[in-house]
């Protein structure tokens, strides 16, 4: 049995009927570009969230890094991210020509909340929260400091759609939550795609007007702003999986509570769970001492697996400039050398999860 790590496919041909009855509908429309299917996904999406404001953006790299534009943080300015992100999460802040600082990351993978203060000075201005592998994080403590210390919240939700802490949504304890919907992402258009949500009126017009030049009125620009805008054909077909979230999710953590049961391998660590915190099981992230042998024995039993990541921000060479070294974030890159994603996708039967866990045991 080949089993991939991720099964796009049969994401779509799931709800294939309407799917395609939809981008009939919006090819037909002969409207592509911020229309009713963006308006209308803006207005859905926010309410699945929680929050008064979404707006649609071209990307999740572009939702992080025009919600530190809009917030006003720039050059020698300070944000506090776990150090353990995507790179994209860090980029957001520095497009901005502001600096990252980075945390080490929890036992669940998600900021150690212990460790922000010691890193907060004068130049801090806010703190990016990252719901990694779509576990929410520990917000009490995040949004505590963020009160304290004055900052700006800024959650990247890009693994994270659905997921609550405390029955509250991910992306609206702060000003800002960014979404992406890459392809692979919990909930995925059909290419690239993003959004951020905020309760803040002024937050979500600059929004607005910085997605598209910079201008509210068309020809009259205000600020330099980028060219951002969701289309009406990923919109269209968002809104059709969005209205599948539910079950969606609820597959995923039927999937994860499988693993979780039955893998028993004593050289596997399995992922933990945070109490009040949702998990959507963006991935399913396990540590083995002996990686390497782990991908190599899947592979032959032709089983993908994926590293997520296997270079730190601080240790990638886009980030040489800010000076780290092996050794600056010890628990980070002992992520880094440990982790592997096992398959975890919708649609994926139960057979296949069989098949992962038996080979996964006899490891
Ligand atoms: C995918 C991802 C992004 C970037 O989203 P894009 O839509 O690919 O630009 C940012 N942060 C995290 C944590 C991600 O997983």
């Amino acid at each position: 049995m080949k089993i991939m790590p991720n099964r796009l496919d049969k994401g779509f041909f799931m709800y294939q009927d309407e799917l395609e009855q939809k981008a009939l509908e919006v090819l037909r429309s002969g409207w592509y570009i911020l229309g009713k299917e963006v308006s209308s996904f803006e207005e859905e999406f926010a309410s699945y969230v929680g929050a008064k404001y979404c707006v649609g953006l071209a990307s999740g790299l572009d939702a992080l890094w025009l919600a530190f534009r809009i917030l006003g943080i720039g050059e020698g300015d300070e944000v506090i991210v776990q150090a353990n992100t995507y790179i994209a999460s860090v980029m957001g802040i520095t497009i901005n020509h502001a600096t990252p600082v980075f945390v080490e990351p929890d036992e669940y993978y998600n900021i150690n909340t212990a460790e922000i203060e010691a890193k907060i000075t004068e130049k801090t201005k806010a703190i990016l929260v990252v719901h990694l592998y779509g576990q929410a994080s520990n917000m009490d403590e995040v949004v505590a400091l963020c009160e304290k210390y004055h900052l700006r919240l800024v959650e990247d939700c890009a693994q994270s759609h659905g997921a609550d802490y405390n029955g509250r949504m991910t992306g609206t304890f702060g000003d800002i939550g960014c979404f992406s919907f890459y392809p692979s992402k919990n909930l995925g258009a059909f290419g690239d795609a993003g959004a951020i949500v905020t309760d803040n009126e002024e937050i979500a017009k600059a929004m607005k007007m910085y997605r598209n030049y910079g201008s509210e009125k068309r020809y009259y620009n205000k600020v330099v702003g980028a060219n951002s805008r969701l289309d009406e054909l990923q919109a269209g077909l968002l809104r059709v999986r969005l209205k599948h979230m539910e079950e969606l999710t609820k597959e995923r953590q039927k999937i994860a509570s499988t693993y979780l049961e039955c893998l028993h391998n004593p050289k596997l660590i399995l992922p933990k769970t945070r109490e009040h915190a949702g998990h959507v099981w963006h991935q399913f992230v396990i540590q083995c001492g002996d990686r390497e042998a782990l991908i190599q024995y899947l592979d032959e039993r032709e089983i993908g697996s994926i590293i997520h990541y296997p270079i730190p921000p601080h240790l990638s060479e886009a980030y040489s400039y800010l000076g780290y070294e092996r050794g600056s974030f010890p628990v980070t890159e002992k992520y880094a050398d440990t982790v592997l994603s096992i398959p975890m996708y919708n649609g994926m039967t139960r057979e296949e999860q069989d098949y992962v866990i038996s080979c996964l045991n006899a490891f």
